[in-house]
Parts: C-alpha cells; sequence; structure tokens
C-alpha cells in the first residue's frame, strides 16, 4: 500500500555528516521524497513528537539529545524528510534496524552509525522514522505544513 513516513536526521546524524547516505539508502528502496527541510526544533515540538515517551525515565535525556545538547549541532537543528511509497514504513524501519544500536544488525543504518551510552542512558540512533502509517500522518503534520509536502 502507497503511504508516507516521516524520516528525521537527528544530531548525531548531522554530526556524522552522513545525510546524504542515508537518503541515498532510503531512495534505492524505491522511495520518493514528498517534503524536505532543515527545522531548528524547540522542546514543544520535540516532546510533543515523543508524547508516547511519557513517563520513561529516557525521555529527559532523549529530548536533550534531540535538541543537540550532547552533539556540535548549533540551532537545534535537525533534517525532516517525508517519503512516499509503497510499504515505506514497513521498508524504511527494515533500513535503519532496531532502535538499541547495540541489537540491529550491523549492515543496517542504525547498526552501521549508532551507539547507545549506558552510562548516560542514551540511544543514540541517528534517524527516525514513523513506527506505522498513521503515527506518520501525525508526526507529518507535526513537523510540516499542508503545503510543504507534495505528492509524487
Ligand atoms: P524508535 O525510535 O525505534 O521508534 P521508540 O519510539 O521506542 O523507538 O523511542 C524513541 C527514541 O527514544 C529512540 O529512537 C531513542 O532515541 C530513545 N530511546 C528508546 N528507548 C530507549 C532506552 N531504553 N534508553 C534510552 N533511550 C531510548
Amino acid at each position: 500500500m502507497k503511504e508516507r513516513c516521516l524520516v528525521l536526521m537527528k544530531p548525531d546524524a548531522l554530526e556524522k555528516r552522513i545525510t546524504g547516505l542515508v537518503v541515498d539508502r532510503l531512495e534505492r528502496l524505491e522511495l520518493d521524497i514528498v517534503a524536505c527541510k532543515t527545522v531548528s526544533v524547540t522542546e514543544d515540538l520535540i516532546r510533543k513528537h515523543y508524547a508516547h515517551l511519557a513517563g520513561k525515565p529516557f525521555l529527559e535525556s532523549t529530548v536533550r539529545y534531540m535538541m543537540g545538547d550532547y552533539n556540535h549541532i548549533p540551532n537545534h537543528k535537525i533534517m525532516a524528510f517525508v517519503f512516499q511509497g509503497e510499504d515505506a514504513v514497513n521498508k524504511i524501519r527494515t533500513a535503519l534496524g532496531a532502535t538499541n544500536p547495540e541489537k540491529a544488525d550491523p549492515w543496517t543504518i542504525r547498526g552501521s552509525f549508532g551507539k547507545f551510552d549506558k552510562v548516560a542512558d542514551i540511544v543514540y540512533n541517528c534517524v527516525h522514522a514513523s513506527d506505522h502509517a498513521e503515527d506518520a500522518e501525525r508526526e507529518i503534520a507535526l513537523w510540516f505544513k499542508p503545503g510543504e509536502v507534495l505528492d509524487a
């Protein structure tokens, strides 16, 4: 089924300069980029994005991570994309690998470039992707205005 998926280059992906590599891998899944921009994120946006983490012990450090506090990225910068195509969510999540890079297959994006800081309990997994099609629509509405997303 043709669907959309929000993809975010997190601050560690920007610090490692792997945005192009990640986009290259995802485009090869026969998916189209239908929106793309740099965002200076606010704490409010990150908290809304990660509303499902409410009550988790790692919520605050995840917010700080997404605000760029642990990487050398100024202006709270994140790059946001919308990919569209057949089975987009499943294809992208398979290419990313497991949430914890130590559990991700080594050839996946998170397995190749992510790391888990056990002491600080921060999962640096480089890239976010929506985890199902309905949630993708909620996330896309948070990150993009309607006119910024074009149908492929
Ligand atoms: P995913 O990003 O794979 O959809 P979740 O929605 O469960 O995973 O978690 C959102 C983000 O919160 C993760 O990408 C990661 O940055 C962080 N996170 C998840 N689980 C943990 C954990 N056990 N410890 C620290 N950070 C975590």
